[in-house]
């Protein structure tokens, strides 16, 4: 990026042409070698914009009128897209969504990692990429008109009514609008933030695709609920198919959404959902992936770069409740998870055991830690799948890799930055990235995740 001194100033109309998309969506247009950032702006299209920042190297501006439309613009069937920023690129085909998420990586991976001349293959997409989210958390605030639910309006704590989201199961949606209904009819308060008043601060529901379950959790300031009796009675009225009616208390001064305290109010502690065979238990606080149809796409494809032909040793860091773990543990002679949550850790375990997995051990640690200490008892796995936040792995984690030497390795990431430097430490250490394959979990954001394949070096 060039530093000379900015072409524009603030406030200037100029015409752009966009050549690029930033990794969170923002077309990129140049003046004189400087870039400017358009949010809303699709490449090749032809821009009238204004500059609203002027930075050293860098710039943002609006569009003020599109001269020239992409053939993969498209009408955000969201009537709140604007508003809300939950979506970035709605206003995007979605073939050329999967193609941006396809390039976003292929660049990433040759800029940072200097991975060059494998293939990245083309983002595996969904059919149909509406209502694939299977948890929504809605804040609930107040207006004069009384109790609300909704979103937070894009960069500020305004809570915004909203009654659909197109990216969420329809059950969802008309969970939260029921419990809305009955929270009014009782004169539930909704939480204010700023003075930290009121009763009700989110609504939570979550969906088993497979199983139709549902789960409803009224997130409270304290752990009083005036008219409880009657608010479980109305909701299980209402929504028959729900299996579980949970409330959770969040005493504190917090944008975390889930207190520590959780009480049954009516019904199971868990839903269930399956991907592919296997069946998972789902409470209310536990991580589990929010789109299981592309976690299936995901998942397989991490078992088929694991190539397992049923006698291998098998480590699954960074493991979560133990789902791509349980997946591996019906291809592999035995595998090992760890993972820092302890809740996750119990997960995982009920999980392997209701679906009568024997194979499998999880430890609850740093993975970074955890896989020394396995080294030193003798554990020598033929396949690593990692699965690191978004900062990537720890890089004594990566060193343990290159130490245990397991034939192959197959990286998940929800990251392709941190993908990028990661393989390219790994590729020094003895690896050939063999081929990395995107995955869309998240129709209409910016996120993309891939798994990537490699082996040792003979
Ligand atoms: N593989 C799981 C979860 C992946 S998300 C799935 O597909 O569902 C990444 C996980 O890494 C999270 O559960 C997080 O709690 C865990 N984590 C973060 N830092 C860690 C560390 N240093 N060691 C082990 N696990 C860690």
């Amino acid at each position: 990026m060039s530093k000379q001194p900015a072409p524009i100033e603030k406030n200037e109309i100029i015409e752009v042409q966009i050549e690029d998309l930033t990794h969170d969506g923002a077309g990129v247009a140049k003046v004189d070698g400087y870039a400017l950032f358009i949010p809303k702006a699709l490449p090749g299209e032809k821009i009238k914009a204004k500059v609203v920042k002027v930075k050293k190297g860098y710039g943002f501006a609006r569009v003020m009128e599109t001269i020239e439309e992409s053939a993969h613009r498209a009408e955000p069937p969201c009537p709140i897209y604007n508003q809300c920023g939950g979506c970035q690129l709605q206003h995007m085909s979605y073939e050329a969504q999967l193609t941006y998420k396809q390039k976003q990586v292929k660049d990433v991976l040759e800029r940072i990692g200097q991975i060059k001349g494998i293939p990245v293959h083309a983002t595996l997409g969904m059919n149909d990429p509406w209502r694939y989210r299977n948890k929504a958390q809605v804040p609930v605030g107040e207006e004069e008109g009384g109790l609300i639910a909704g979103f937070y309006q894009e960069r500020s704590h305004r809570i915004i009514d909203m009654d659909e989201c197109l990216i969420q199961h329809q059950e969802n949606d008309e969970v939260v609008s029921i419990v809305k209904e009955i929270a009014k009819r009782y004169g539930i308060r909704g939480y204010d933030e700023d003075k930290h008043r009121g009763t009700l601060r989110h609504v939570v529901a979550r969906y088993g695709k497979q199983t139709g379950d549902i789960m409803v959790v009224l997130i409270t300031r304290g752990k009083e609920l005036p008219n409880k009796k009657n608010i479980i009675e109305d909701i299980q009225q209402a929504i028959p198919k729900v299996k579980s009616i949970v409330q959770n208390i969040n005493p504190k001064r917090t944008n975390v959404i889930f207190g520590d305290q959780t009480i049954i109010l009516w019904g199971d502690e868990y839903i269930y959902d399956s991907i592919g065979n296997i069946r998972f238990a789902i409470s209310a606080r536990s991580f589990y992936q929010v789109n299981p149809d592309q976690t299936k796409v995901l998942y397989d494809k991490a078992l088929e770069y694991a190539d397992l032909k049923g006698n291998e040793t098998v480590i699954d860091a960074y493991c979560g409740i133990g789902t791509i773990s349980l997946f591996l543990a019906q291809k592999a002679k035995h595998v090992y998870g760890v993972e820092i949550v302890p809740e996750a850790i119990s997960d995982a375990k009920k999980n392997a055991e209701i679906n009568g997995f024997t194979n499998v051990d999880f430890a609850v640690g740093e993975a970074e830690n955890v896989m020394p200490w396995w080294y030193a008892q003798g554990i020598r796995p033929d396949v690593i799948v990692v699965d690191p936040p978004r900062k990537g792995c720890d890089e004594k984690l990566l060193e343990t890799i290159l130490n245990m030497k397991p034939k192959r390795v197959v990286y998940v990431s929800c990251n392709p930055a941190t993908l990028a430097r990661d393989l390219r430490v790994l590729e020094d250490g003895g690896y050939k990235t063999k081929e990395v394959q995107p995955v869309d979990m998240f129709p209409h954001s910016t996120h993309v995740e891939c798994v990537a394949q490699l082996v040792l070096n003979k």
